[in-house]
């Protein structure tokens, strides 16, 4: 069945392999990609793809943790549509640092995009599935939020606060039939992790259980699964998807 769908930072990466993951489950759908970067190029490529699958698709630029931006989105995204079925807050920063050299506007900056964005996106989104009584919420945490990782004290903790919140907000919101979960992926090859050194890769792979990195293709499984009736009965959970490396 089709469905509306917005996929923050859905132009690259993960996001990018979610919303072709959902175009290709959902025939059909409308997908609203977000994206914070200059990358017309690139964005043009990807709405490409999904149009080739049988789904619409635009993309926007905006900073999830603009709470105005997204009302604005939301709103539009409803006068085009009528409705919004799946929210996927995807878009994630990383400004690493040991914690007794890290700035405090790393700390906040990542705070504000990956938490608050988060949160204030998701209660818009709301708004609109609760009076509906149907609707997903799906948020892309990460394995740090609970293994911890040295250098990542204000992504960590923005992670883990968004286990906290997927719990809440499933709690608040199930009465209505609108579910919230999330997937915490572990080590994933992306633009994010492309940056780290040859040296770093290979002691991340050596604690991952399974012995591969994972690709942006098993997160956007396990969102499409947390967005299909067959994951109806699921509220409040996270999926890792991290070959294990929750449990190392
Ligand atoms: P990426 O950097 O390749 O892509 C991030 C996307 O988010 C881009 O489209 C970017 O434009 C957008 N974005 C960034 N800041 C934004 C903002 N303020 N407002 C709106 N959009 C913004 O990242 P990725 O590796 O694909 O990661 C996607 C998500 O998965 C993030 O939340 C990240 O924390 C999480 N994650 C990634 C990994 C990994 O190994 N790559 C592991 C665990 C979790």
């Amino acid at each position: 069945m089709s469905k509306t769908i917005l996929v923050t930072g859905g132009t690259r990466g993960i996001g990018k392999a979610v919303a072709l993951k959902l175009a290709g489950t959902f025939p059909g759908s409308r997908l609203f990609l977000t994206h914070a970067g200059p990358r017309v190029e690139a964005v043009d490529g990807v709405l490409e793809e999904i149009r080739a699958l049988g789904a619409d698709a635009e993309a926007s630029r905006w900073a999830v943790q603009d709470s105005a931006a997204g009302e604005a989105a939301i709103k539009d995204i409803l006068d085009k549509t009528g409705r919004l079925d799946i929210l996927v807050n995807n878009a994630g920063i990383t400004r690493d640092g040991l914690s007794l050299r890290m700035t405090e506007e790393d700390f906040r900056a990542v705070l504000d995009v990956n938490l608050w964005g988060v949160f204030s996106l998701s209660r818009l989104a709301a708004r609109h599935m609760l009076k509906e009584r149907r609707g997903r919420i799906i948020n892309v945490s990460s394995v740090v939020a609970f293994t911890g990782n040295p250098g990542q004290a204000n992504y960590a903790a923005s992670k883990a606060g968004i286990i906290g919140l997927t719990k809440t907000m499933a709690l608040e919101f199930a009465p209505r039939g609108v579910t919230v979960n999330a997937v915490a992926p572990g080590f994933v090859e992306t633009d994010m992790t492309g940056k780290l050194n040859d040296g770093l890769r290979e002691r991340f792979l050596a604690k991952i259980p399974l012995g591969r990195f994972g690709s942006p293709a098993d997160v956007a499984r396990a969102v499409a699964f947390l967005a299909s009736d067959e994951a109806s009965y699921l509220t409040g959970v996270t999926i890792h998807v991290n070959g294990g490396l929750h449990l190392a």
